[in-house]
């Protein structure tokens, strides 16, 4: 089991949960946008399940596993890529970001039906 970036994180510039990860599993698409959609994954093979991202996620974003909400189930999949499609990603970097407020951060997920 690992922790999951769901859609709600497209298009964030916003790093915060690749600055706390402990073992560096946060992945970029080297072409975003294109083969994959512009957001972080994490790559389940070296999540260590530790949690410390998911209340960093200031877009709310990160979810354990089972948690995943089923209009996200499809976002699973897609973050396995970053181990079985390694070439296409880069390690995360972390950036400088301004926060979302609340209002965008309800607007982004009522996008969702969330
Ligand atoms: S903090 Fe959340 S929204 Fe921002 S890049 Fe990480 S997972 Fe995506
Ligand atoms: S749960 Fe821990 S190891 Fe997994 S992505 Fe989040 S911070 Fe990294």
């Amino acid at each position: 089991m690992a922790f999951v970036v769901t859609r709600l994180c497209e298009d964030c510039v916003d790093t915060a949960c690749v600055a706390v990860c402990p073992v560096d599993c946060f992945y970029q698409p080297k072409n975003p946008g294109g083969d994959y959609p512009n957001m972080l994954m994490i790559s389940p093979e070296e999540c260590i399940d530790c949690a410390v991202c998911e209340p960093e996620c200031p877009w709310e974003a990160i979810y354990p596993e089972e948690d995943v909400p089923e209009v996200f189930s499809g976002d699973i999949a897609l973050n396995e890529k970053c181990d079985t499609d390694r070439d296409a990603f880069d390690l995360a970097e972390v950036k400088e970001h301004t926060p979302p407020s609340a209002e965008e951060v309800s607007a982004n997920r009522a996008k969702y039906g969330l």
